[in-house]
């Protein structure tokens, strides 16, 4: 077992030494309010500069990363992200500046704000977009706030959101916590939501009809615009989870689907290392009509100059500091440019090919709920292996012991035992066919020797931990 620093910690070791300063020591309790002063020295580790270097260098190698391995965790798009976006958000007139600069000292880092959100726009159809919200959760908060106003100015009071129960789990807590009633509609038979539900559930109470697409079954929802005309004609706005724009990018768009409002996961699609909590960027789009509602500040140009528009008539406000993660765009911006048109259009085939290839090699071993053309992820369901005393958790820890990430597991809800996975668009034919075989040899295993999955996670650094226990009575503080 790795020792943590306290636990290496030798009385009198040092990183630094100074040279003597020839000033006299002073006491500098005085200066310091007494109750703010602490009344017992801070421990601390002390260690060597080499330590230090050593143990955290440790430590990161037993970090599992999308650098060292495939990681095909559903709905999270793993992909590789290129060291060149890398490289240009670290760049000293990006990193180096200040919020509070002057705008007329930071036109760049507005130019590529601005030309930013125009290529987003261009990529969704959609009219006009704000950059300010920090992940696609805070995006279709802000969307809803959005809607929230547009009925406020109408006079109409709507307070339904009709969501199908094949959309992301962030979108019934979004809806809910900008004060709406969340309605779920089931989706069809085929995993595809039906015109007929929906109209069902549409009255003049529903304000917005929120659909994830691809949905979370990795399918595309191909009434789509059947559904977004009946609310329209019923006065209900339509809301676009975009968070997966990398199954329909180039190809298809959200206006082309009559949808009013959307969010992109800046971090997902467009190349910023993720996962472990951020920093990401939620952009939220709308159609013209709505675009008065936006978060402050806009980007825009006025001929001469690029400038930041804090006067939005009716603007839901302000939702992130200052620019919103401008790191963050940097990245995106990059990327976009490194790819341009054509390289956009076949991310999304390449991401829809691989899972494809994946799910049809797949499904001879394991249960396919939905059987049909997927987009860039599908659902398995580990029900058929459960006979054998195996779960799905089971079969993801086997996974790890052959060095590679689990997939998404026991989400969506709407399939028993699912298996979530998404190879993304940047993993090789290699790499895909080692999965298969790994999946081959564990679906093996579950018919001949079970015992093998309920000892998983042999080579793991981290023992087998109880679930349960690690979630609700979370302990982090080092205990000597
Ligand atoms: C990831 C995801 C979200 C949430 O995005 P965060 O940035 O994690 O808040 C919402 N919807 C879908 C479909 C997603 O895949």
């Amino acid at each position: 077992m790795t020792k943590t620093v306290f636990e290496k910690s030798k009385e009198g070791r040092k990183g630094i030494k100074l040279p003597n300063s020839g000033i006299k020591e002073t006491n500098l309790e005085k200066f310091i309010p007494s109750e703010l002063l602490k009344k017992e020295a801070v421990i601390l580790p002390q260690l060597t500069e080499f330590d230090v270097v050593r143990h955290f260098v440790n430590l990161s190698k037993k970090n599992y990363c999308l650098d060292s391995n495939f990681y095909p965790l559903g709905s999270c798009t793993m992909k590789y992200n290129p060291k060149i976006e890398e490289f240009c958000a670290n760049l000293a007139g990006f990193n180096d500046i200040h919020p509070e600069q002057d705008e007329k000292d930071v036109q760049g880092a507005l130019e590529l704000m601005f030309k930013l959100g125009e290529s987003l726009k261009a990529i969704t159809g959609m009219d006009a977009i704000s950059l300010q919200p920090a992940a696609g959760a805070h995006g279709e908060f802000a969307g809803m706030l959005i809607a929230k106003m547009h009925f406020e100015e109408k006079k109409e009071k709507r307070t339904k959101v009709i969501i199908p129960d094949s959309a992301h789990g962030t979108n019934p807590a979004s809806a809910k916590m900008c004060g709406f009633d969340v309605i779920e509609v089931k989706s069809g038979s085929n995993g595809i939501l039906e015109p007929a539900a929906v109209k069902e559930l549409l009255d003049k109470n529903t304000a917005v009809i929120m659909m994830t697409n691809p949905n979370t079954l990795g399918l595309f929802e191909e009434n789509i615009k059947e559904i977004s005309d009946l609310a329209h004609k019923n006065g209900t706005l339509m809301y676009y989870d975009g968070a997966n724009l990398n199954a329909i990018m180039g190809i298809t768009s959200p206006a082309l689907m009559g949808f009013d409002i959307m969010h992109i996961n800046l971090h997902k699609t467009f190349a910023t290392p993720h996962g472990g909590g951020g920093p990401g960027a939620g952009p939220v789009l709308v159609t013209k009509r709505l675009e008065k509602f936006l978060p402050i500040p806009i980007v825009k140009d006025n001929g001469n100059n690029y400038y930041l528009d804090y006067d939005i008539e009716n603007s839901i406000g302000k939702v992130k500091a200052f620019y919103g993660n401008f790191s963050i765009f940097v990245r995106a911006y990059a990327y976009i440019l490194s790819l341009g048109k054509e390289g956009i259009q076949s991310t999304s085939k390449d991401a829809v090919l691989n899972a494809n290839y994946l799910k049809e090699k797949l499904k001879i071993l394991f249960d396919l709920p939905y059987d049909k053309l997927c987009m860039h992820e599908f659902v398995l369901s580990g029900e058929n292996q459960k006979q054998y005393g195996i779960n799905t958790l089971a079969i993801a820890k086997r996974i790890v012991d052959f060095g590679i990430h689990p997939p998404t597991i026991y989400f969506p809800l709407i399939v028993h035992e699912a298996i979530m996975i998404e190879p993304t668009e940047t993993e090789n034919k290699e790499t895909l066919d080692e999965f298969v075989e790994i999946l081959k040899q564990i679906e093996k295993e579950i018919k001949t020797k079970p015992e093998i999955l309920l000892n998983a996670l042999s080579k793991a650094c981290s023992s087998r931990v109880d679930e349960t226990i690690a979630a609700r009575q979370l302990n982090l503080r080092w205990k000597n």
